[in-house]
């Protein structure tokens, strides 16, 4: 019965990774995959993770029960705070419903398949006299559902286009990138959102966009919340990097600035936060989906239905990822330290692009390299084309995606100079 099945390729990364892994070069290079590495090439678990653990571990009176179906409450509150700020008037007026899911990816499932189950994208048609004959309608006003549509940016994360088009969503895109300024392309983004139609959902990336870095600066964001509001789209905020662009001495607020701008005008919004890249938490999958509504009753509402999307899915989610989280972010000395521990990652992140941007410099790499140091987050979009990440790998040993994305956290001081001569020899070949 399954002889039909068809092979599947093999996922890109997947395939370069285990390429790395049969590499036998003393020099090779990973710079793929969006995970931190230390300066000696290790994976890094933050020190107050350890320390949040520990604590978990000697509570002997801690169950290893089921949790809810919508997960731990206080892990749910202090995610919303996080996200919203503490002084949120949303949270305030409880017209956010949180809810803990399966990190960044299982947020954005959870929230997609209830936009799909139940988010009614209206339109609004002409007057049919016709059919308003044929109704014997009074009203001149025809709402027609039609399919439901989500713009994605144009480059997104991988998996958006595939998780979204899964639960049934029509996905299109948004220009968002200028290849040859390499930089945001902010008219195409406004102009292509102001013809999207009213009602469609736009995927945003609250921070440190994956792949390019490029954000859109403060202002940038009033003007995309404005026109969203104005066009009745609704906004579905991807925050997978709180903390990474490293800005101010403030990042978890900076980097949420733009979520906080859609929570505070009164609108709804659906954020997925993930806690994979700032507290290192990649395999214990831990995130948290929130709704933000226009009242108290909406949200209780919503939250009510959350639970029947999350129910046939798993039931419930794990428990251990959610109590390290809390334990964190319900403590002043280990909140205070594990924002201590972000900017370091984050400042090195920084160091790395300075350093990379020089080395290509001194070498007199042809070509413009400041959006190196533009950039923000853990990529940098290079502009290398798979001709040249193809050489690179082949004569350096370097491995990143074809699309000339590099993990600037999986850099270090000793490997820029091997990085910054196979680019060099790319680009002059
Ligand atoms: N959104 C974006 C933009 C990402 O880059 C990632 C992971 N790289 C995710 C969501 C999901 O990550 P996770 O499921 O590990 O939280």
């Amino acid at each position: 019965v399954f002889e039909h099945i068809l092979h599947v390729p093999e996922n890109p990364m997947h395939v370069m990774n285990l390429a790395y892994d049969k590499d036998t070069s003393p020099v090779k290079l990973n710079l793929g995959m969006g995970v931190y590495r230390t300066e000696d090439g290790k994976p890094l678990v933050l020190n107050v993770l350890r320390q949040a653990e520990q604590l978990l571990i000697n509570d002997l009176s801690r169950p290893k029960e089921y949790l809810p179906v919508t997960g731990l409450t206080e892990f749910n509150e202090l995610s919303a705070k996080l996200i919203f700020g503490e002084d949120s008037l949303a949270i305030k007026e409880k017209r956010v419903t949180t809810v803990q899911c399966l990190s960044g990816g299982g947020s954005l499932l959870v929230g997609a398949e209830f936009l799909s189950r139940h988010y009614h994208q209206v339109h609004t048609l002409a007057y049919l006299p016709m059919f308003a004959y044929a109704s014997n309608q009074l009203d001149l006003t025809f709402y027609v559902a039609l399919q439901k549509i989500i713009y994605v940016p144009q480059p997104t994360f991988g998996l958006h286009p595939i998780l979204f088009s899964a639960v049934g969503l029509s996905v299109k895109t948004y220009r968002y990138y200028d290849p040859t300024k390499r930089e945001l392309n902010f008219q195409g983004l406004l102009e292509d959102l102001d013809s999207a139609p009213s009602g469609a959902i736009v995927l945003l990336h609250a921070c440190a966009h994956n792949p390019t870095g490029a954000d859109p600066t403060s202002e940038q964001w009033e003007q995309i919340r404005e026109l969203i509001r104005s066009k009745r789209l609704l906004p579905f905020f991807d925050s997978a990097y709180q903390a990474s662009t490293g800005k101010l001495t403030t990042p978890l607020d900076v980097d949420a600035e733009s979520v906080r701008m859609f929570a505070a005008d009164g609108g709804e919004s659906v954020v997925a936060q993930s806690y994979s890249k700032n507290m290192g938490l990649y395999g214990e999958r831990i995130g948290a989906l929130s709704f933000v509504c226009r009242t108290a009753d909406v949200a209780s509402r919503v939250g009510s239905q959350l639970k029947l999307v999350i129910r046939p899915m798993y039931s419930n989610p794990p428990i251990h990822g959610a109590s390290i989280v809390a334990a964190i972010l319900s403590d002043r000395a280990l909140y205070n330290e594990w924002t201590i521990e972000l900017k370091a990652t984050a400042d090195r992140i920084i160091s790395m692009r300075k350093q990379l941007f020089d080395a290509l410099q001194a070498r007199g790499t042809p070509g413009d390299w400041s959006h190196i140091l533009a950039q923000v987050g853990m990529f940098t979009y290079s502009g290398l084309d798979s001709e040249q990440v193809t050489f690179m790998t082949k004569e350096y040993h370097i491995y990143i995606p074809s699309d000339g994305r590099i993990n600037m956290a999986g850099l270090s001081t000793k490997a820029v100079p091997h990085l910054a001569d196979a680019i060099h020899a790319a680009v002059t070949k």
